[in-house]
C-alpha cells in the first residue's frame, strides 16, 4: 500500500511536471488552492466505481488538479459544465472574456478548450466531460458519488441549486469542496459562503481551508 507521503511527493511531482500547462490554462484556481484541491481528492475514500464530480470545468484549470489525484488513484472525474459561461463571465461583465465567444453562435463557448486541456494534461480518460446544466445532470445522474466540487454558477439560485441536487448524491464519509467561500461580503459573492454554512449546519466537518477552498466531510466519522 502507498503511503499518504509517497502519494503526496508523487502529486507534486505531478504538479511539477504540468506547470506549464497549468499557468498556461485560464481560468480561477490559484496554485495553492489548486494542490489543496487535489490534495483533498487525494484523502477522500476510494469507493470502486464511485465517481468525483466538479460542477464548473470552464477552460479546465480546476480539473488538472482534481484530474491529476483521480488518474493517480484511478478514479473517475466527471465534470460538468453547460460550457456557455456564468454570469460574470458574459459580455459587459468583470470576468468576461471575449476570445472565447464562438463567432457562429455569439455564445460563450469553453467545451473545445476543456477537451484540448484534458487532451494536453493526458487525463482524457480520467476526466468524463459532461456538457450539460448541472440541475438537468443531476436529474439523471442517480448514482451516489464520492466527492463533489462546487465551483459553477455563483448566483445564489445557482449555487443553492447545484447544493441542492448534488449533495444529498455524496456518500456518508465523502468529501464537499466549495471554491470561493469569503464571509466578508467585501470579498466576494455570499452564495458559496451560504452554502458552506449550511453542510456545517447539516453534520458536515470541515477538514481543510485553503484561500477560498473549503473542505468538508459527510458526516463526523474519519
Ligand atoms: N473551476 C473553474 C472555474 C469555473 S467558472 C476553474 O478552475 O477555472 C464557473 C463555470 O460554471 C463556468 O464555466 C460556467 O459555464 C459554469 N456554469 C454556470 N452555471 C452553470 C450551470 N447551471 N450548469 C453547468 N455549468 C454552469
Ligand atoms: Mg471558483
Amino acid at each position: 500500500m502507498i503511503s499518504v507521503g509517497k502519494a503526496m511527493e508523487n502529486l507534486d511531482k505531478l504538479l511539477l511536471e504540468n506547470r506549464g500547462l497549468i499557468r498556461a490554462t485560464k481560468g480561477f484556481m490559484p496554485p495553492d488552492e489548486g494542490r489543496a484541491l487535489a490534495v483533498s481528492l487525494f484523502s477522500c475514500p476510494i469507493i470502486k466505481g464511485i465517481p468525483a464530480v466538479e460542477i464548473g470545468s470552464y477552460v479546465g484549470l480546476s480539473a488538472i488538479y482534481l484530474g491529476i489525484a483521480a488518474r493517480s488513484q484511478g478514479r473517475l472525474l466527471i465534470s460538468v459544465d453547460h460550457h456557455h459561461g456564468s454570469e460574470e463571465n458574459q459580455a459587459g461583465w468583470e470576468f468576461h472574456d471575449k476570445s472565447i465567444v464562438d463567432p457562429v453562435s455569439r455564445k460563450m463557448d469553453t467545451l473545445y478548450l476543456f477537451r484540448r486541456t484534458m487532451e494536453l494534461a493526458g487525463l482524457s480518460n480520467s476526466v468524463i466531460i459532461v456538457a450539460a446544466d448541472s440541475q438537468s445532470y443531476a436529474t439523471v445522474h442517480a448514482g451516489p458519488i464520492a466527492y463533489l466540487f462546487i465551483d459553477g454558477g455563483h448566483s445564489h439560485a445557482q449555487t443553492f441549486s447545484d447544493y441542492d441536487s448534488w449533495v444529498p448524491k455524496l456518500v456518508d464519509g465523502g468529501f464537499l469542496a466549495i471554491h470561493d467561500v469569503f464571509e466578508d461580503p467585501e470579498l466576494g459573492g455570499q452564495a458559496p459562503y451560504i452554502i458552506h454554512q449550511r453542510a456545517s449546519a447539516e453534520g458536515f466537518t470541515e477538514i481543510l481551508a485553503q484561500g477560498s477552498l473549503r473542505v468538508m466531510r459527510k458526516g463526523g466519522a474519519t
